[in-house]
């Protein structure tokens, strides 16, 4: 018998050790040291013993070391769906060109097909970064879905903690002014749309979902944080985003990265990074219990399946940019 339930998705932003350090502003990032020896096969036996299949937001540069490829490589062939996650993960992409954009998206999207034989059709930015040029570019290059915006007014506030946190220079912070998004990002649409993109061309997006009506993340990162705290007040918290995507018949978009689900026990690089200190098994317990509060009231897919079910019903407003 078929689910009844809605769907929700589960993505996650393969972001490397390097693009944690260049964001961060630390030494050593253009030497791109790599933690998804690591990383991949932790987090596919986590997803195979719950029996998900969700989308990894693959970084283009990753694929140039011979190393990376055979992990990159296991995400395809242990089942899950891969997306562009950009080439150079650089937050500040909206700034680009329109030809830069072009190149930035497929040199990923051609480096990502040749190493997992699965041609990327869903994109998100780094750092939720995007563009009226962006979205041109994915629907020309015949993409289905672009996954970069995060409705929420605590933008400006992250962006302050974590420069706060970093040792990044004046020109540096500059160039990430716009990192985790503008205040004005809190009034943009929870609920998927398709951007109007003129003569008839449109693009699915699909936000990462945030709290209806409070437009408070939700994503993994936040559940980390409480859960670390109380699992009971994570619960709460994340029941009742839970309770109100429902009222308001809103789909979950739910977002991961790599150090929401492992610690400074296994990545012992990055283990003076903020929540490091949590152990990967905490992490785990704590993202098993995420994925079973969801999975009591959605069906838990990859992002594809996602744009499949939005489009079947065909629900979707279109909404000029
Ligand atoms: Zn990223």
């Amino acid at each position: 018998m078929a689910s009844k339930k809605p769907i929700a998705s589960i993505s996650l932003d393969l972001d490397n050790q390097w693009s944690y350090m260049k964001i961060h502003g630390d030494e050593g990032w253009d030497q791109y040291p790599s933690y998804l020896n690591i990383f991949i096969p932790y987090v596919l036996d986590v997803l195979d013993e719950l029996n998900l299949k969700i989308t990894f937001f693959v970084v283009g540069k990753d694929t140039e070391s011979e190393e990376n490829r055979k992990y990159l490589r296991m995400i395809t062939e242990r089942g899950h769906e891969v997306g562009n996650h950009s080439y150079h993960h650089e937050s500040w992409l909206q700034s680009y060109s329109f030809e830069k954009i072009e190149k930035e998206i497929r040199e990923a999207e051609e480096a990502i097909e040749t190493v997992t034989g699965q041609r990327t059709t869903g994109f998100r930015g780094p750092g939720f970064s995007w563009s009226k040029d962006l979205l041109k570019v994915l629907e020309s290059r015949g993409y289905r879905f672009d996954a970069s915006t995060l409705p929420t007014f605590m933008g400006p506030l992250a962006r302050m903690y974590y420069f706060k946190k970093s040792d990044l220079t004046k020109e540096e912070k500059k160039a990430r002014k716009e990192l985790f998004g503008k205040f004005s990002e809190g009034f943009r649409k929870l609920k998927p749309y398709k951007w109007d993109l003129e003569e008839g061309k449109t693009l699915t997006e699909i936000p990462v979902t945030t709290m209806p009506v409070f437009k408070v993340p939700f994503h993994l990162s936040y559940l980390i944080y409480l859960g670390n705290i109380s699992m009971s007040l994570m619960k709460v918290y994340l029941n009742a985003a839970i309770m109100m995507c429902r009222i308001t018949n809103t789909p979950v978009s739910f977002l991961l990265h790599p150090l929401d689900l492992i610690g400074g026990d296994q990545i012992t690089q990055l283990a003076f990074f903020p929540g490091m200190n949590v152990t990967s098994s905490r992490k785990t317990e704590i993202f098993k219990k995420v994925i079973h509060c969801l999975s009591r009231h959605y069906d838990v897919q990859n992002m594809t399946k996602h744009v499949d079910h939005l489009e079947l019903n065909n629900k979707m407003i279109i909404k000029k940019i």
